[in-house]
């Protein structure tokens, strides 16, 4: 997505996009930013990584500010954030991006890594939405997408926890869209299926294929294509929609 572009409204937008280092948050990131939004994204890593990735953000056009915060670190996020909204301004669209898997058989599963998945894909997703909710009132035309997956509506073998935690998301999706409509603060859900990124290169080569099969386009996504919806759900195009659970998978939930 770049050229002119095709969501004008973005420009007066400040977005947030946690875990906008990798695979898909950093296309959302690149696409935000070729639309001429003003991109706000959150990482793990140091200050010169950060730089960047802000500067590599900032070649497709627009302008991106980078913060420093584990998603799980409510605390720190909360102190980044408020400085942020202080000192740049309100922000009006948040993508919930940042997740992790831990795909292990129901009988392998340990306490820790129940709370790792849900802390990272579920709880900060809503602590996300609650430390900018008073910032989102004082904005404009707010949308708030959480990239939740076709596991969290179909289910997986060997993915039961990062199942519950995206669909968890779908719950908070409908909720927040609930609470929030009549502030005009949207939230939608985006679940992809099997996009190429770090998360799935490192799959068995025979789990791949099985998944292959399954897919009616009979490829793969790439995250453009998550990016893409994403750009959509954040710009006033999308501004009669709201608590929609949109699926960009190829095909493979049918
Ligand atoms: P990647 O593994 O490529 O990237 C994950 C991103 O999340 C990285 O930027 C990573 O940062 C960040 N992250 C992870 N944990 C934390 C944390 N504790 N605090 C801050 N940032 C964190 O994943 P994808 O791009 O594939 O996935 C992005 C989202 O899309 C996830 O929510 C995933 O569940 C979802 N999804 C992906 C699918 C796929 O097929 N790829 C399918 C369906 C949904 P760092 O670089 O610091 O590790």
């Amino acid at each position: 997505m770049s050229g002119n572009p095709i969501f004008p409204d973005l420009k007066e937008k400040i977005i947030l996009v946690t875990g906008g280092s990798r695979g898909i948050g950093k296309t959302i990131c690149e696409s935000l930013c070729a639309q001429g939004a003003t991109v706000v994204f959150s990482t793990r890593r140091g200050v010169d990584e950060q730089e960047k990735l802000r500067q590599h953000f900032e070649s497709f056009g627009g302008k991106s500010y980078g913060l420093s915060f584990d998603v799980t670190d409510t605390a720190k996020a909360q102190e980044q954030l408020d400085k942020f909204i202080k000192e740049v301004g309100p922000i009006s669209g948040l993508v919930n991006n940042a997740g992790i898997a831990r795909d292990q058989l129901i009988m392998r599963v340990k306490s820790n890594d129940v709370d790792e998945v849900l802390n990272v894909n579920l709880k900060s997703a809503i602590m996300m939405c609650a430390l900018l909710s008073r910032s989102f009132l004082k904005a404009k035309d707010v949308s708030i997408v959480n990239i939740s997956s076709v596991v969290g509506l179909m289910g997986n073998g060997a993915q039961t926890v990062y199942a519950a935690s995206k669909a968890g998301l779908i719950g908070l999706t409908k909720s927040l869209a609930k609470e929030l409509s009549s502030r005009q603060v949207r939230c939608n859900a985006v679940c992809p299926g099997f996009i190429e990124t770090d998360m799935t290169v490192a799959l068995d080569e025979k789990v791949k294929l099985s998944y292959l099969t399954g897919i009616p386009l009979g490829k793969f996504g790439k995250t453009q294509d998550v990016a893409n919806l994403t750009c959509f759900l954040l710009s006033m195009s999308s501004s009669y929609i709201t608590g929609e659970v949109i699926k960009v998978d190829g095909g493979l939930y049918i």
